[in-house]
């Protein structure tokens, strides 16, 4: 028996004042500087996609970001949500097997559907909680789990400050941002740019450069390192030469993806910071 694997997107139930527009909402993250880290601080143990759907609507409803839970998850933690508060909406993946009439092959659809079921810890009241660390970043520790080895930078051209090929990576070791090179050339693998076929035939060589940069500042801006600034011109120079005004929706979904694997990958839940 055989199990494929398809996803589909569908949206239902979303509040006329909640953004689902993934396009927009990279765009933000791109043209505003220390959004995602905002978005990050408050809600990293969800989606970049969530994260910022969530900021736009504390954002928008004058509420403060901060640790989120369903109602009976805050009920589990000692806190009531305030009579009359009204639910953030995320997006939740739903999977479902199916299987056609007389086929022996099970299919799992992924679909993606809007709730309307998370508050804020500014939306409750109760007992006392610490503080939530925010995860540190190691970023072997993401190489591995992410089956990506780190070659020796090899490339003729000094300038170069790194490349990508199957799943191997190089960073020039002169680069002038070596995490934001990092994270571009993991995205170029994530994103199947290194593939023969798919993402790589695709997409134009410009888009491809527009999403492995995105998924650099992503990275970047969330993890507080240097580097986004020099991302938004880059990100700008190729979207110009690939005559588009904006980053589509569907890249921008492939963008938010590769970025929560990185930095789910690398991710280390720990109360006092690694050794150096
Ligand atoms: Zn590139």
């Amino acid at each position: 028996m055989r199990i494929q694997s398809r996803r589909v997107c569908r949206s239902n139930t979303v509040p006329p004042d909640v953004v689902p527009h993934w396009g927009l909402l990279l765009q933000q993250a791109v043209s505003v500087p220390g959004l995602l880290l905002r978005a990050y601080r408050a809600f990293h143990r969800y989606s970049v996609g969530n994260q910022l759907l969530a900021l736009s609507q504390c954002e928008q409803r004058g509420l403060q970001p901060g640790p989120l839970n369903t109602f009976p998850g805050w009920l589990a933690l000692g806190r009531q949500v305030r009579r009359g508060e009204r639910a953030l909406t995320l997006v939740m993946p739903l999977a479902r097997k199916r299987r056609s009439d007389g086929a022996e092959e099970f299919e799992i659809l992924t679909t993606f559907a809007f709730k309307s079921r998370w508050f804020l810890l500014s939306q409750t009241v109760g007992q006392e909680l610490p503080p939530e660390p925010i995860p540190y970043f190691e970023a072997d520790r993401a190489l591995a789990a992410l089956e990506i080895q780190r070659v020796e930078f090899d490339h003729f051209d000094g300038n170069c400050q790194g490349f990508s090929r199957g799943r191997e990576i190089a960073v020039n070791p002169v680069a002038s941002l070596p995490f934001k090179t990092l994270f571009h050339e993991v995205g170029h693998i994530l994103l199947g740019h290194t593939e023969p076929e798919g993402a790589a035939v695709e997409f134009t060589r410009e888009m491809q450069e527009v999403e492995a940069e995105s998924v650099a500042l992503l990275c970047c801006e969330s993890l507080e390192l240097e580097g986004a600034e020099y991302c938004r011109g880059y990100i700008q120079k190729w979207l110009y030469k690939a005559g588009k005004a904006a980053i589509p929706d569907v890249c921008a979904r492939r963008i938010f993806q590769a970025t929560d694997k990185i930095l789910r990958a690398g991710r280390i839940e720990s109360e006092t910071p690694p050794i150096e």
